[in-house]
């Protein structure tokens, strides 16, 4: 990565931000022969971009508000993200349990139109479903007063992973990406935005990075690097956000492999519990937050929504006792008026029928942030359209590409997502894994020697949290065992990485985050 940094001067786009987003846009303007760099302040996915609900959707809810080009648009990118990684991404049926009389026939009425939208891209049909078929298809709901339900399809992946495999694939398209290299100023020249100043996190020295075009992905963190703009710090803020937490529990709450989705809880919301890689994930909530802390807490009240809900719907209620980890998000939510005429600003194109909002500064910063994780390809084509509107980027970036597979897919997945699976994560990269050193050595039934020595070696990783967090998502499913450990990744790390690496700093460090999964809670709001 070094020394393509220092084999180029001047790259044609430099992407500050390295989740969803910002891989998106790195990945598609790579992929069309520009020269691309990135740079992450933490590591690629920390923020939202691994805390999603792991949904890859269409959208239902938007259905029920009439938005059918939304819901039409969210369903192709749906196919195509399911399409470009099998081994990450799958199809997942959801069974909305129905307790009132005639509400199943309204839901699938529904379902059936979102079927008809999805159309050949389809990945199953919706069904109308007796009490006794709901029960069948999902053990663990609760019977009592139980009427029926409705069975629908829309898909699951592992977002982490699928961001790591979308910078391995910018990458072999000749990006240069950063991780832990943060932003701490934009570089100016007669009014024009034209790179910036970076901080490598672990060396503490700075870099300059010169391109045409400055992509601010940032998400929640957006409106910190438009107000580095010189001058600029007054401008009104783009996000206003909101957290939403998620609780994973054991299996047993909601065996077998389907998910259930509470359409309208007591307060208007919807629920989820899906499984995901043997463990049962509970959420979510929607919380308003000032503040914007890299590594967010739930409120006690959220938690207690999630778990009362949750046993309103299951027939064996989870308690807090039940918890084995538990994550935030902070979601992008886009404030900015779509005709902001203010003197900061010289377009602003709110999409709200795409959900994101992309807005070019004066001085020639694109900030581009809203969205969701399921259509990152939409938000990355409408920013390179958008260059070339404003004469960043020639009309090249407008050329159209052939869809393929990203890094290490296989054609086909060869374990479903609903499950723990010792290799199938890794695709068509497993027998690589296998050739490492000591992978016969397991830390865990699943989890070996090798695959730790393959995050650092094939996929950036720095530290025991980007090896337990995000590329084994052990962190997220059970923090406790996570928290053991914490001292045998480190060893293997420091074989690695070099005697540099502190193994009784990182140990002591992860250990703290891992109280956090375990249940820290925010004491004020
Ligand atoms: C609770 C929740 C559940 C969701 N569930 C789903 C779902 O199921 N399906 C779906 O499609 N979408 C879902 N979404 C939406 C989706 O997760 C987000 O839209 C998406 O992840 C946003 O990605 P991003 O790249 O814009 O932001 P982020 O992933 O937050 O990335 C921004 C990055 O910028 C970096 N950064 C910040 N400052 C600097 C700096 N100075 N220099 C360099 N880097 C910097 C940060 O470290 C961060 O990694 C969910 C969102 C939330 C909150």
């Amino acid at each position: 990565m070094l020394a393509r940094l220092q084999a180029t001067s001047h790259w044609d786009v430099l992407v500050i931000g390295g989740g969803a987003t910002g891989l998106g846009v790195a990945l598609e303007a790579a992929a069309r022969g520009f020269k691309v760099a990135l740079v992450e302040a933490g590591d690629f996915a920390c923020g939202t971009s691994s805390r999603s609900t792991k949904l890859v959707h269409g959208g239902v809810r938007y259905l029920a508000q009439g938005r059918i080009g939304l819901v039409r648009e969210a369903l192709q990118a749906r196919a195509q993200l399911v399409a470009s990684a099998p081994h990450l991404a799958q199809p997942l049926a959801f069974v909305m349990p129905s307790y009132r009389m005639g509400q199943r026939w309204w839901m699938g009425l529904g379902l059936k139109i979102y079927d008809a939208l999805a159309g050949t891209r389809g990945l199953g049909r919706t069904e109308i479903l007796s009490k006794e078929q709901t029960q069948l298809r999902l053990t663990g709901v609760n019977p009592q007063g139980l009427r029926g339900g409705v069975q629908y399809w829309d898909a699951q992946f592992d977002d982490a992973r699928y961001a790591l495999s979308m910078a391995r694939t910018a990458f072999a398209h000749g990006a240069a990406l950063f991780n832990y290299c943060r932003v701490i100023e934009l570089l100016q020249d007669q009014g024009r935005v034209c790179g910036a100043r970076v901080l490598d996190q672990e060396t503490q020295q700075t870099f300059a990075v010169h391109a045409r075009c400055v992509i601010n992905a940032t998400g929640v963190w957006v409106d910190d690097i438009r107000a580095m703009e010189s001058g600029l710090a007054q401008r009104p803020k783009m996000l206003a956000p909101s957290q939403g937490v998620h609780l994973v529990v054991d299996r047993r709450f909601l065996p077998g492999q389907r998910a259930l989705l509470v359409p309208n809880t007591a307060d208007g919301r919807v629920l989820f519990a899906i499984p995901w890689l043997g463990a049962i994930v509970l959420g979510t909530t929607d919380t308003p937050r000032q503040d914007t802390p890299t590594e967010p807490a739930p409120y006690p009240e959220e938690i207690d929504f999630i778990l009362r809900e949750a046993g309103r719907f299951l027939a064996s209620a989870p308690t807090r006792a039940d918890i084995r980890s538990m994550w935030v998000g902070l979601r992008p939510l886009v404030q900015i008026d779509s005709g902001d005429t203010s003197a900061n600003v010289t377009t602003a194109t709110s999409q709200l029928s795409r959900e994101h909002t992309i807005v070019v500064s004066r001085a020639g910063l694109l900030s581009v942030t809203g969205g969701k994780w399921t259509t990152y390809q939409h938000m990355a084509l409408d920013v390179l359209r958008a260059c070339v509107q404003h004469r960043l980027l020639p009309r090249s970036a407008l050329r159209a590409r052939a869809q393929s597979r990203l890094w290490g897919a296989p054609a086909f997945a060869s374990a479903s997502l609903t499950e723990v699976s010792r290799l199938a994560s890794y695709g068509d990269e497993a027998a690589l894994v296998q050739a490492l050193p000591d992978a016969d050595r397991m830390l865990t039934s699943e989890f070996s020697v090798a695959m730790v020595r393959f995050a650092v070696r094939y996929e950036f990783a720095r530290t025991i949290e980007d090896v337990l967090a995000r590329r084994y998502r052990l962190l997220f499913l059970d923090a406790h065992l996570a928290a053991q450990l914490a001292r045998p990744v480190a060893e293997i790390l420091r074989e690695e990485l070099g005697a540099g690496f502190d193994v009784q700093q990182a140990v002591q460090r992860f250990h703290l985050l891992c109280l956090r999964y375990q249940g820290g809670v925010e004491r004020h709001r």
